[in-house]
């Protein structure tokens, strides 16, 4: 079932079909984290976002070869090694098992590949060795810069006129040339390679243009990041590979947009930190999933609890459809049928440009329609009705994954903690924990009732 996708082209500033380069095997790149710090929920938008897209491929029957990077060298870890004296690859390899287990548990799939920009520096070496036999390229002190006007590209298709790169490097020819190579400063202290131009270590623009082509080629057909990553990251990242290879380096660049926190726009340089650790205390890793794609990919979003909360409701909600219907999950069961109107018409919400709310509307109103009509028959529903239900139920986890399937016991993890920590406080007479957690339990989707042979827990109406 290969259907119409239409993507917007960031480039083009259009929807376009998506047509692969080749059909039996899609080609997707995503700049992934700086592991120098705990990633927030900002982060995980882009990260949710770039699985979205590959599950949205992959129910359509499209194959898909992905690959992430980590940046795992530059100038935060650096700093932030030399301030704590302690090893880079000791702050990066943390940070990055707390990224790969947080991208795991919020139900991403792994990508084909995740890689370290560390363990590609004799290709970036070589690479910027080809940019410079080709006049591509010129070096200052150690350092390699791009020739943005020797390589003859087009960098009007990233850039509009009102975005001036304010970079007043020195060292530069022209305002649009850019680093490959930083050479070594004192700063850096133990932190370098050598290269033939002296130590130093590779830029970033550099690091994603070389694991990109590496994995993927000289030509794939989608690029994602976050829209701050559009100017100038993926044009210098676009502009190297395409001066070497003389071939389009990206047919679709997507770009989400921003999660903002009140008025700024949530990254770790303006110090909003939002971690997903720190939410996971209070909200179900599912509902985090659900709210990040309750909005459009291109919408900013303005974080707020109570959005976490619908989301919970949302959950619950779902969650007492299955339940009452007797409903089972299974990610493969949607494939054995033939999808009904409601199903289509879902899936064309989510290959429209990945239109997620259109696509939680479309799914909402057949659960509010199938209630109305079942609703005096829960016990004993036909088979049909049972087998449709079950079968948009699985097709709409598919992508949303935000059910737990297979679950044997519904209470997570973090409910059972909260609850045990009730007990704990009544135990001690500390009223005000014990209503605090279930006030949390509540807003988790759960209500506490004390029975004699202890406390229960019952979903919410
Ligand atoms: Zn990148």
């Amino acid at each position: 079932m290969k259907n119409n996708i239409e993507f917007y082209n960031s480039i083009s500033g259009r929807k376009e079909t998506f047509k692969p380069i080749n059909s039996s095997q899609v080609l997707l790149y995503g700049c992934g984290p700086t592991v120098y710090d705990a990633p927030h929920l900002g982060n995980f938008r882009t990260f949710v976002f770039y699985d979205l897209t590959i599950r949205v491929l992959e129910l359509n029957d499209f194959s898909v070869k992905s690959v992430i990077n980590i940046t795992d060298i530059d100038d935060k870890i650096i700093s932030r090694a030399n301030s704590e004296k302690v090893a880079y690859d000791k702050i990066t390899s943390k940070y990055e098992s707390i990224f790969i287990d947080q991208w795991k548990r919020l139900n991403n799939q792994l990508p084909t590949h995740f890689i370290r920009a560390t363990e590609n520096i004799s290709e970036m070496i070589s690479f910027i060795e080809d940019l410079l036999s080709n006049n591509f390229a010129y070096v200052v002190n150690g350092s390699v810069y791009f020739d943005s006007k020797n390589s003859k590209i087009d960098y009007d298709k990233f850039v509009s006129n009102e975005e001036i790169h304010k970079d007043q490097n020195s060292e530069k020819k022209f305002q649009s040339d850019f680093a490959l190579w930083k050479a070594w400063k004192k700063e850096d202290e133990e932190i370098f390679w050598d290269s033939p131009w002296g130590k130093g270590r590779p830029a970033w623009h550099t690091e994603c243009s070389v694991i990109a082509s590496n994995f993927l080629g000289n030509s794939i057909d989608i690029h994602c990041g976050g829209i701050d990553l559009k100017f100038p990251h993926h044009q210098n990242e676009s502009v190297q590979v395409e001066a070497l290879s003389k071939k389009i380096f990206t047919r679709y660049w997507l770009h989400s947009e921003h999660l903002l926190l009140e008025e700024d726009k949530m990254s770790k340089s303006l110090g909003n930190i939002l971690s997903v650790q720190s939410l996971e205390e209070e909200f179900s890793l599912e509902s985090i999933r659900l709210f990040l794609m309750t909005a459009h990919y291109r919408s900013k979003i303005t974080f707020n609890k109570n959005l976490l909360i619908e989301s919970q409701k949302m959950i619950s909600k779902i969650e007492r459809f299955i339940d009452n219907f007797n409903l089972r999950l299974d990610s493969k069961k949607f494939k054995n049928y033939d999808f009904v109107n409601e199903e289509i018409d879902f899936i064309n919400a989510l290959n429209d440009d990945l239109n997620t709310p259109k696509a939680l509307g479309v799914f909402f109103n057949f659960i509010n329609d199938f209630n109305k009509k079942n609703n005096s028959s829960a016990g004993n529903l036909k088979n049909a009705e049972r087998e449709k239900a079950e079968s948009f139920i699985n097709l709409f986890n598919s992508v949303f994954q935000c059910l737990s399937v297979g679950k044997s016991n519904p209470l997570s993890d973090n409910i059972k903690d909260l609850l045990q920590t009730r007990e704990q406080a009544r135990a001690e007479k500390n009223w005000e924990l014990a209503d605090q957690v279930r006030d949390s339990l509540s807003n988790l989707g759960w209500i506490v009732e004390d029975t004699p042979k202890g406390p229960k827990v019952i979903r919410k109406k």
